[in-house]
């Protein structure tokens, strides 16, 4: 672009000047033609005048004429211009030499238009530049014939001077030229080199380099376009700062989500994968496409929208199972209307609501439990008041023991309710808690007490040990710690065979840490006992709501599978965890951790 510049400015001056020497130089010498043909016809006119040409036509009668017009004509000589390049002539009517300036020999008689007028008797100077020759034919009449006085100019002075101012003008194209040449070279170089500045600097600023500024240098269109692509330049660094802030916050969101995000090209290769997404599909991430995708989670619905025509299509698939988990699957396709045409796409995100899933299945189950668990001595109550009822004459005894068990089973629905009223309290971060001081060995000795008859009942031994050392205080609410040991030591006396071994025992652990607590002091509560056990399998559901291992044993002992959920819940609540360790007919022993201090007393 900038040679090209250069050489249109030169181009543009070199040519002004040839036009303009041109023109002037036509002008000059059709001026120079034009001075000399009337100079010299001004010349011949003033000569030529009526009575100089009747001089001469009295001169025809004389002895010798042609003699004595050359001497008339010589004393006019100088008036006529008669020089080497000028001379007259005497010519008979037809067109014979008779006198002149210059002898026979050397006369140079022409037949022009206006000689060959003369010749037929008519006085004639009709200039034209074509001519060779300016003339000028006078007839002279005589009493019976005609002379004609000839004057011819060869034109040499002219075309020399007319050769001269030629000259002149040749020199002065050929200086304009150099002179042109170089002022287009100042000039283009003027023009060209702030155009070649904000060139390189728009190069450097499509490379994404925005720091350097073009210096503004004049007032002029130049400055103008200098100070212009700043101003673009600082406006485009801004926009494409927003843009890069926009993209990065995009991008973050996009790397941080939970849910996993995959967007494909509308040829269903893979464009972009989040980590979510890479750490879900990790065994084919570097394979990734739509296709596969499709098959590896098994979506028919899917695939028919996919290949089905229809512009914008979003479509949410619920409760999709993968690798144990469940997700919630939305799809788009997507249309972009960018710069180089519109670009298809599609994108798919894997929200995972195994837990919210999970959660909902509890619920239901919980319901369902709850219903099943008060329902079963609902329908012995109404069972034994309708026996009542409609045997007015059954025996008293009989009668007592249906009544017994209407008293039992109300017991046993009033238990379930006081639990699930704790259970829900829990839930709703509702429990009234009641923290005080106490001592942990105190409250074990108490429980052992409560206990004990049961124990002895069943045949078991009951050995509680306590540490020698004097452990501190625990400040915790004392009732519901109770609540959690009694239900521990209950539920081995209940599923330990008659004759069995429960140990109860408590240590003051500092500095100690488990896979589920933190680095602290710790009171650790033991109940072991050499009873049925718990099966591997049971074990890491122990803690569920209504969960028991033999539902039919466990209801036999009067169980709803609330104890154990409650307890955990509790020991949680305190800061603490209770964890478990069985052997199916070894026994079992759970381990409670409490911390000094409960961790909701401020
Ligand atoms: P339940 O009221 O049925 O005793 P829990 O929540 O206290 O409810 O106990 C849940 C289940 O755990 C019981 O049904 C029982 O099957 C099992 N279990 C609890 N403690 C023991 C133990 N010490 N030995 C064996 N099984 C136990």
């Amino acid at each position: 672009m900038f040679k090209k510049l250069q050489f249109k400015v030169i181009l543009v001056l070199v040519s002004f000047i040839i036009l303009v020497l041109t023109v002037v130089g036509i002008i000059l010498i059709s001026n120079i033609f034009n001075y000399y043909t009337s100079e010299f016809l001004g010349q011949q006119e003033e000569v030529f005048t009526k009575s100089f040409q009747n001089e001469l036509s009295l001169l025809l009668e004389t002895d010798d004429p042609a003699l004595q017009l050359k001497n008339a004509l010589n004393a006019h000589s100088a008036r006529m211009g008669i020089d080497s390049y000028r001379n007259y002539y005497v010519l008979t009517s037809d067109g014979e030499y008779m006198s002149g300036s210059t002898d026979r020999e050397s006369a140079d008689i022409r037949m022009t238009e206006n000689l060959l007028s003369a010749i037929s008797g008519e006085s004639s100077h009709i200039q034209s530049a074509g001519n060779k020759v300016m003339d000028y034919a006078t007839v002279i009449p005589s009493s019976n014939d005609f002379i004609i006085v000839y004057v011819v100019d060869s034109k040499e002075e002219m075309n020399e001077f007319s050769m001269m101012v030629f000259s002149i003008l040749i020199q002065s194209l050929l200086v304009g030229l150099v002179l042109a040449l170089i002022l287009s070279l100042i000039l283009s170089n003027a023009i060209t080199a702030p155009i070649q500045n904000i060139t390189k600097k728009a190069t450097s600023v499509a490379e994404g380099n925005f720091d350097e500024k073009l210096a503004v240098h004049s007032n002029d269109e130049i400055g103008t376009l200098t100070s212009t692509f700043n101003k673009m330049a600082e406006d485009l660094e801004s926009t494409m700062r927003e843009i890069s802030g926009e993209r990065q916050k995009l991008e973050t969101i996009f790397y941080y989500l939970n849910d996993a995000v995959i967007a494909f090209d509308s040829d269903g290769r893979l464009l972009h994968i989040n980590p979510t997404a890479k750490e879900l599909f990790a065994e084919f991430v570097d394979t990734m496409s739509l296709d596969k995708l499709i098959d590896e989670l098994d979506l028919e619905s899917l695939s028919e929208s996919v290949h089905s025509n229809s512009d914008h299509d979003a479509l949410i698939i619920n409760n999709v199972n993968y690798k144990s988990n469940v997700f919630d699957i939305s799809f788009g396709k997507l249309r972009f209307d960018l710069s180089d045409g519109v670009f298809g796409g599609y994108i798919t995100v894997l929200h995972d609501i195994t837990e919210h899933f999970e959660l909902e299945k509890s619920r239901r189950e919980f319901i369902a439990n709850v219903s099943h668990e008060l329902g079963t001595p609902l329908t012995s109550i109404k069972g034994a008041a309708e026996t009542i009822a409609t045997n007015p004459d059954m025996p008293e005894e009989i009668q007592a023991s249906f009544l017994q068990m209407v008293i039992g089973e109300s017991d046993r629905m009033s238990h379930i309710v006081k639990e699930l009223l704790v259970i829900s309290r829990l839930d709703n971060k509702r429990m009234m808690w009641n923290p005080s001081s106490f001592s942990l060995s105190d409250l074990l000795t108490h429980c052992i007490e409560v206990v004990r008859g049961e124990a002895d009942n069943c045949g078991h031994t009951l050995s509680l040990t306590l540490p020698t050392d004097t452990v501190p205080s625990v400040e915790a609410d004392r009732e519901k710690v109770e609540q959690v040991l009694l239900n521990l030591i209950q539920n081995a006396i209940k599923y330990t065979q008659s004759n069995g071994k429960i140990d109860v025992s408590l240590e003051f652990l500092k500095t100690h840490s488990t896979a589920t607590l933190p680095n602290g002091d710790w009171f650790c509560i033991k109940v072991s006992d050499n009873g049925t056990g718990i099966p591997e399998d049971d074990i890491p559901h122990i803690f569920e709501r209504f969960y028991r291992v033999e539902k039919a044993r466990s209801s036999d002992k009067g169980g709803t599978g609330l104890g154990l959920a409650i307890a955990k819940e509790i020991a949680l609540e305190h800061g603490g965890d209770i964890e478990i360790e069985s052997t199916v007919g070894v026994g079992t022993t759970f381990t409670v951790y409490l911390p000094c201090k409960a961790k909701y007393i401020q």
